[in-house]
């Protein structure tokens, strides 16, 4: 895997994918700076090396039409703040005055491009747009996690017209990394977390996962659709009746696989979705009739604890419970904990896809895990085991 330490910038002009995609407030201002913190390493390393920096993202779904309001121009200050060098704006990302603003630029210094998707030849993966793309410079770099799953011409086409001289950035390469630790390379005993509302957006996870995994535990709304396939009563409870017989499939294949699952035994059950809602602890498989089941129970989360702090590489996707609603918060943060103690007696812990990345930082656990991905559906897509054509790209000569 040819990341970006194998190569020195000296005097080169390194055309880079980055991830701006940053949210902004009314006034354009950013408001959350993670994925600008999250390019700079690469970034620097660029301009330590004596090289140029050319930066390109694309920011929100302007659609392929010049939007201001989607203009990388407003993201320009925060980025130079944060990377520590005056950050250059050019107010197009293709063409003549674009070329001429790259070669121009001198080793130390900083361009960033206009929005690529204010062109739809971007996330068409046009060849003739990537080609103009590739002319800006002399080696290409990939350090955008967040878009490695489209197959896009700045994340994917482009990088045939460089040869040998393509890699990836930090980042990237770290997610590569921080995938194969759980997927590849882990640690035994391996444990997988999955947790939110519904088993169908999790079934191609679970099936690819089987085979990685010593141990899966079952948390969040997907518990019901088992629990019930199973002959339980779940009374109100969110489920997929249409998915208990691939529940019942995937619970007989952990089993040929020696894959032991751990569902939920008891849960916190309200008689309404809503923080002052009445609750009692019942069995996940007596919940009563108008009542609906929202978060693990103390047994259950007794069950989980133990699991979690004997497995030395644990992958968590999904809350565990309505975290978004506090009562029913508990939980999704007691799972924290036990990843954080493990984490501290040795596992490696990623934390990936969706809404547990949102859970994580809500609760504060992003520096107590190992590593939390940056990306959401190419995390997804990674745990499903396919190939990310961003990747594919780069590791093509
Ligand atoms: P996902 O995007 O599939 O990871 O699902 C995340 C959502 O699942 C969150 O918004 C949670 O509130 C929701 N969720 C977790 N547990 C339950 C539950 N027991 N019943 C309903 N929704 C749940």
């Amino acid at each position: 895997m040819k990341t970006i330490e194998d190569f020195n910038f000296e005097n080169k002009k390194a055309l880079i994918r980055v991830d701006f995609n940053v949210p902004l407030d009314e006034n354009f201002k950013v408001t959350d700076t993670n994925r600008i913190e999250a390019a700079k390493p690469s970034i620097i390393k660029i301009l330590e090396d004596g090289g140029s920096a050319i930066l390109m993202s694309h920011l929100g779904r302007p659609k392929g039409v010049k939007n201001s309001d989607f203009s990388l121009e407003h993201i320009c200050r925060t980025a130079s703040e944060i990377i520590g060098v005056e950050v250059k704006f050019i107010a197009d990302c293709v063409g003549e005055q674009v070329e001429k603003a790259a070669a121009e630029l001198l080793p130390g210094e900083v361009l960033l491009l206009e929005n690529l998707r204010f062109y739809n030849e971007e996330t068409n993966g046009d060849i003739d747009f990537a080609k103009q793309l590739s002319k800006l410079g002399d080696i290409y770099i990939n350090d955008a996690f967040g878009t490695a799953h489209r197959a896009h011409a700045s994340t994917t086409v482009v990088a045939q017209y460089f040869g040998e001289n393509k890699c990836f950035g930090y980042l990237l390469a770290k997610e590569i990394d921080a995938i194969a630790k759980v997927m590849q390379t882990g640690e035994k005993p391996v444990l997988a977390i999955l947790g939110g509302a519904k088993v169908s957006s999790k079934i191609t996870i679970i099936e690819n996962i089987l085979d990685k995994v010593d141990h899966l535990i079952i948390g969040g709304g997907m518990t019901y659709t088992f629990v019930k396939a199973n002959g339980g009563q779940i009374g109100n409870s969110i489920c997929e009746d249409d998915k208990m017989p691939l529940a019942l499939d995937i619970l007989k294949k952990a089993e040929e696989k020696g894959v032991q699952i751990h569902l939920p035994v008891d849960v916190i059950a309200a008689d309404n979705f809503s923080n002052d809602a009445k609750t009692q602890v019942v069995d996940s498989n007596k919940i009563p009739e108008g009542w609906q089941g929202l978060d693990a129970g103390p047994k259950t989360l007794a069950n989980f604890k133990e699991v979690i702090l004997k497995s030395k590489t644990i992958l968590w996707n999904g809350p565990i419970g309505v975290f978004e609603i506090e009562s029913f918060s508990n939980g999704t943060i007691a799972v924290g904990n036990y990843i954080d103690e493990s984490t501290q007696a040795g596992a490696f812990s990623l934390v990936g896809g969706g809404d547990s990345v949102a859970a994580v930082k809500q609760f504060g656990f992003q520096n107590k895990v190992s590593y939390v991905s940056t990306g959401g559906g190419a995390m997804l897509e990674s745990l499903e085991g396919k190939n990310l054509p961003g990747i594919t790209a780069i590791l093509a000569v």
